[in-house]
């Protein structure tokens, strides 16, 4: 596909073997999705009655009681977190992220802290760390544990907040028992667990009750959006403080599946959410990539990935000053190849990469440890020939 609008602007189109990261621009979209949004871009909806559809669906591929498409995993949290603080009273809605007599406390394992959650603090509430993660600094093998979760609930809780990957602790399960014994609900951040596509069911199947993923890594969605799903008073607290509510109380048609009209005194003004907004395009390129990312198994999605890192690991065992290994991806299918240039850290190799001509930006987690990496997702034809030409001329410049 010809890059002649990135031309125009003056800005150079990149390698990215880093993978779908916001910072990169996020995915690739197939043109089945870029089609569908521009289809959508030609007509006007009313958006709410979009959102109830879209909704309808990721409700059917989750499991979940119903969803919402969000700008993104991040706005998920700030939604989500804003609708377990609200419920589906509208003052406090419009009183936020004043959260004076609301439960205004989010608990989160301290090894879960992470940037994102800005995202939840935005709303208003206090995050209350919880449990010693010494697991990590050497000093002991445990992480914060259910109970301690439990011990730090008070009737100031509004949710737990729970970042799922691999090595979370502790195990979801046990995190929602302790919280909905208590009745609080536990918001999961799942943003990046998508493949394998099972994990559409697995957090919700685990407890949890709500459930955000970014639409814009590896489902192939537009890059502002992201997907929420859940209880559907939670999902209905979400939609009433995102969408836009600038209408008089007799002509507004709230959709029956998320809320009965009669249950609210009135329609909150623009909420908290507002500023996270989604417009028809994303939310219908979001639910053509998603159907997509559930058509396919897992292991045809990796195949293409499994061939690139393949050519990419043998194509290196033929230059001079670079060792290479490839690792199979596990559960996720998603391979990866670490380099390590003989004569070069780290991040002198990721500079040399990301300068000259053809720039390629590989990934830079090891970049102080030695390494680089490649994540093959958002690899286009003709890039692994790319790279192999870039990685001889980083080998041979050292
Ligand atoms: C990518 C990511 C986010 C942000 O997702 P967006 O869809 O870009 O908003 C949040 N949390 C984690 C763990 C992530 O990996």
């Amino acid at each position: 596909m010809s890059d002649h609008i990135y031309e125009t602007l003056g800005v150079e189109t990149i390698v990215n073997a880093a993978g779908p990261v916001t910072r990169l621009s996020g995915a690739l979209m197939d043109p089945e999705v870029t089609a569908a949004m521009a289809e959508a871009a030609g007509h006007c909806v009313d958006i709410a009655e979009l959102q109830a559809a879209a909704g309808r669906y990721i409700a059917e591929v989750t499991g979940a009681e119903a969803g919402y498409v969000t700008s993104g995993a991040s706005a998920g949290l700030l939604l989500g977190v804003a609708a377990c603080v609200t419920g589906l009273d509208p003052g406090a809605m419009n009183r936020l992220p004043d959260t004076a007599g609301l439960p205004s406390e989010v608990i989160m394992p301290r090894s879960h802290r992470n940037f994102y959650d800005h995202a939840i603090r935005s709303v208003g509430v206090k995050l209350i760390e919880v449990g010693i993660p010494d697991r990590f600094s050497g000093a002991g093998v445990r992480d914060t544990e259910a109970w301690e979760i439990g011990d730090a609930i008070t009737e100031r809780t509004a949710a737990i907040a729970y970042v799922a990957n691999a090595r979370s602790r502790p195990p979801l399960e046990e995190v929602v028992k302790v919280a909905h014994d208590r009745d609080v609900p536990v918001i999961v951040d799942a943003a990046g667990q998508l493949p394998p596509a099972s994990n559409l069911k697995r957090f919700i199947a685990q407890g949890a009750d709500l459930v955000c993923f970014s639409g814009g890594k590896v489902v192939g969605g537009p890059q502002g959006s992201g997907i929420a799903c859940g209880r559907r008073d939670l999902i209905a607290a979400m939609a009433l403080q995102h969408l836009d509510l600038d209408v008089h109380y007799e002509l507004w048609d709230p959709p029956a599946e998320w809320i009965d009209k009669k249950d609210v005194p009135g329609a909150p003004h623009h909420g908290i959410g507002r500023p996270c907004k989604v417009g028809k395009e994303a939310i219908v390129g979001l639910l053509t990539a998603l159907r997509r990312f559930v058509a396919v198994s897992d292991e045809d999605r990796s195949r293409g990935w499994i061939a690139d890192i393949k050519a990419l690991e043998e194509g290196v065992a033929g230059i001079d000053g670079v060792g290479a290994i490839a690792s199979d991806g596990g559960e996720r299918g998603i391979p990866s190849l670490t380099l390590a240039f003989d004569r070069l850290d780290g991040i002198d190799a990721a500079r040399r990469f990301m300068t000259g001509a053809c720039r390629v930006f590989v990934g830079t987690s090891g970049a102080r440890e030695g390494v680089v990496s490649v994540n093959p997702v958002c690899l286009r034809d003709g890039d692994v020939e790319k790279m192999l030409e870039k990685i001889r001329s980083v080998a041979g410049d050292a």
